[in-house]
């Protein structure tokens, strides 16, 4: 059984892969558990970069409402 790289399943999960291989690697992760972590992975990135963001927007925030008070 060949297993997905990281830059495949982040093709999959950017929906940048074709439809066809996209079956295939929903269908592998069914099954290959390995392959199901590294992409849980990928997710959990994301959620890191979702945060960190989050945190610089709450940043910029709180500069606005500094300057304006002054
Ligand atoms: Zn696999």
């Amino acid at each position: 059984m060949k297993h997905y790289t990281k830059e495949e399943l982040e093709q999959y999960r950017k929906k940048e892969m074709s439809i066809i291989r996209r079956i295939h690697c929903a269908a592998h992760l069914k099954e290959c558990a390995s392959c199901a972590t590294l992409l849980a992975e990928l997710d959990d990135d994301d959620a890191f970069v979702g945060k960190l963001r989050e945190s610089i927007k709450r940043y910029d925030e709180v500069g606005v409402v500094q300057k304006t008070t002054q």
